[in-house]
């Protein structure tokens, strides 16, 4: 299992469809892709065939949400590691 060089955390790598590798958390959540309505946190997360999809965070029995996993950019406590890599 691959961790985090950051914070040891344990992670997912995967290939995105625009061919990038990004780690993941390994917890996965389900999301409804669109927009949002005001004031509600937009949750970004990688499928599992690699798509990115954008959308506000729902239960898993909500129809149309899409399961994925979540970068763990956004959730990494030392992110700006990352970031200056
Ligand atoms: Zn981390």
């Amino acid at each position: 299992m691959p961790r985090c060089r950051a914070c040891d955390a344990a992670i997912a790598w995967r290939q995105t469809t625009s061919g990038k590798r990004i780690p993941l958390d390994l917890e996965t959540l389900w999301v409804l892709p669109g927009e949002l309505p005001d004031g509600e946190k937009r949750c970004v997360v990688v499928t599992g065939d690699g798509r990115t999809v954008w959308g506000a965070q729902v239960s898993a029995d909500t129809p149309a949400a899409v399961r994925g996993q979540v970068s763990h950019w956004a959730t990494c406590p030392d992110a700006s590691r990352w970031r200056s890599r």
